[in-house]
């Protein structure tokens, strides 16, 4: 049994890249082709949904992150943001993104190009990239954002590091 479970398939996405599976809220990453079809919460922490995106996109252990859609709200908010931005998810789900999050520096990219990218990636037609970003009330802190597509539902993933 072990032996078959280490010779399965990866599980790939439409251009080839791997694909992992990771909770929308807790994180925890499970094979793909583990997700049982009955049910999509997540079975470490039973609050998240369970999400793909590509490997090296996804978030790993204590790395906050934000889903967001293409009309810019907030789907879904991991425990870690949870406590980097002080509010519950169930209060930020909704929300536009630029009341978390702004681009770290007036010059590049601007707030728009950076709402402008993340509609392109929540809509499916754009590749995943890195940004910096601020938190929009703190002015001294700075992270690299990763952001690229996750599903499903299609959405944008944005993972703080
Ligand atoms: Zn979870």
């Amino acid at each position: 049994m072990r032996r078959l479970r280490a010779l399965r398939p990866a599980a790939v996405d439409e251009r080839g890249q791997e694909l992992v599976s990771f909770c929308g809220h807790c994180g925890v990453r499970r094979h793909p082709l583990d997700a049982t079809p009955a049910s999509r919460v997540c079975g470490q922490c039973g609050l998240g949904l369970v999400l793909q995106a590509g490997a090296d996109l996804a978030p790993r252990p204590d790395e906050p992150f934000l889903i967001i859609d293409t009309s810019l709200s907030v789907c879904a908010m991991s425990a870690a943001a949870e406590t980097l931005f002080a509010i519950d998810e169930t209060d930020a789900v909704n929300k536009h993104i630029a009341d978390f999050l702004v681009p770290a520096d007036a010059n590049a990219p601007s707030a728009e190009n950076l709402l402008t990218l993340l509609v392109d990636v929540a809509a499916g037609s754009r590749e995943a990239c890195t940004t910096v970003v601020r938190p929009r009330q703190e002015y001294g802190v700075r992270f690299w954002a990763r952001i690229g597509p996750c599903g499903s539902p299609r959405a944008a993933l944005l993972v703080l590091s």
